[in-house]
């Protein structure tokens, strides 16, 4: 075992403080990995706030963070894949028991034996596993993602979840060329949605609460956007799309997007708020529209987006901030005050 710097926080209600926690040395097929960059996403919050208890309660202290792109300091003697002084990544996964038909399937998000990155059963040290905000972690090189060459690493982080997120759906749900997408929300997940869509050929429109937002929504790849508490701009676009993509972090009214679907249209809720969502069941029975949720992605399909977005240019647009702003980064994440992602840059935990 070894120390590592991280932050943690002890209660639903405290802030976030310095801290030391063990991690442990690689053994077999781990990969040791120097933390460079750690995305901040709003499920860390829902988490450090115990905001999802009934779900998944937390565990204090909690070291949020699954958005980690680093580089490797020391494997175990059976890792094939990686070597010391590669970059390399990981997200919200860190296990799985590899042999259920979900592992099989490359969908181990839903593997009933896996071990998220925090705030889970920790098989080795045990507690729960400690994530991102640190400047190592010690994860299986099957749970560990190649990162390409050519992208920028701050703004990769939050690909190894806001990315994966919204990419997998609009793969599954077949996002082309000719097809009208919504995205709703423009956070750290929306505006990443809009990124995929756009390179995916879709005809895209934001969703958003903010006006301020509506300049950067065109430049992200929108090609419409639309301020959702105007009554008048939401009804032009009612039985229209083919799909949606529900990226909110809070409670708002679903029923408005669900007839906003054309016949046969699909909305994705990847958004996770706390309390549940009144489902008006009209809105999908008179079009055969129907309403479904999308977790992450298995790991083959990380490396795709990867892949994806190194083909494609596409990286996070990240406001890179040191490890002592994280509190400050929370209360802004809550006023909807990110653009578009807050990156932690880990070299800051050195001088702690
Ligand atoms: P975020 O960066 O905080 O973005 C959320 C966006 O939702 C805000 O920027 C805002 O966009 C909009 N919004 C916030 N409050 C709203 C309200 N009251 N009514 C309407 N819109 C509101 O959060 P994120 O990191 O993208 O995460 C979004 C959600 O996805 C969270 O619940 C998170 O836990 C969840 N999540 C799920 C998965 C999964 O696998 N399903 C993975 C990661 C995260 P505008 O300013 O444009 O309105
Ligand atoms: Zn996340």
């Amino acid at each position: 075992m070894f120390k590592a710097k991280a932050y943690s926080v002890s209660s639903a209600t405290s802030q976030f403080v310095p801290t030391t926690i063990e991690r442990r040395d690689p053994i077999a097929d781990d990969v040791q990995i120097e933390i460079l960059y750690c995305g901040i996403c709003h499920s860390d919050l829902h988490q450090a706030r115990n905001e999802w208890s009934g779900m998944m309660p937390t565990v204090y202290p909690c070291v949020p963070g699954h958005e980690i792109v680093g580089r490797v300091t020391r494997v175990g003697p059976s890792v094939t894949k990686f070597k010391v002084g590669d970059l390399a990544a990981v997200g919200c996964m860190v296990d799985s028991d590899g042999t259920c038909p979900e592992c099989q399937a490359g969908l181990e998000q839903f593997c009933p034996n896996f071990t998220l990155t925090y705030n889970f059963p920790d098989k080795h040290l045990g507690g729960v596993t400690y994530g991102g905000y640190s400047d190592s972690i010690v994860v299986k090189e099957r749970f560990v993602l190649r990162v390409p060459s050519n992208l920028n690493l701050a703004g990769t982080a939050p690909l190894l979840c806001a990315g994966i997120t919204t990419y997998s759906p609009l793969r599954r749900w077949g996002v082309t060329k000719g097809k009208k997408v919504g995205v709703v929300g423009l956070g750290g997940l929306g505006h990443m949605g809009v990124k995929f869509a756009h390179a995916l050929g879709a005809h895209v429109v934001v969703f958003t609460t903010s006006p301020s937002k509506k300049e950067d929504a065109l430049r992200l790849g929108a090609d419409e956007v639309v301020i959702s508490k105007d009554a008048n701009e939401m009804a032009k676009h009612a039985g229209s799309f083919d799909f949606i993509l529900d990226a909110v972090a809070a409670p708002h009214d679903i029923n408005a997007y669900i007839n906003m679907l054309a016949r046969d249209g699909n909305i994705t809720m990847v958004g996770a708020p706390e309390q549940p969502l009144p489902v008006g069941v009209f809105g999908l029975i008179f079009r055969r529209r129907s309403f479904s949720g999308s977790l992450i992605g298995g790991i083959a399909e990380t490396q795709e987006m990867l892949d994806f977005c190194s083909q494609h240019n596409i990286v996070a647009d990240v406001e890179v901030i040191p490890i002592q702003k994280l509190n400050e980064a929370y209360e802004r994440m809550l006023k909807s005050d990110v653009k578009y992602r807050f990156s932690i840059d880990m070299a800051s935990l050195k001088s702690e």
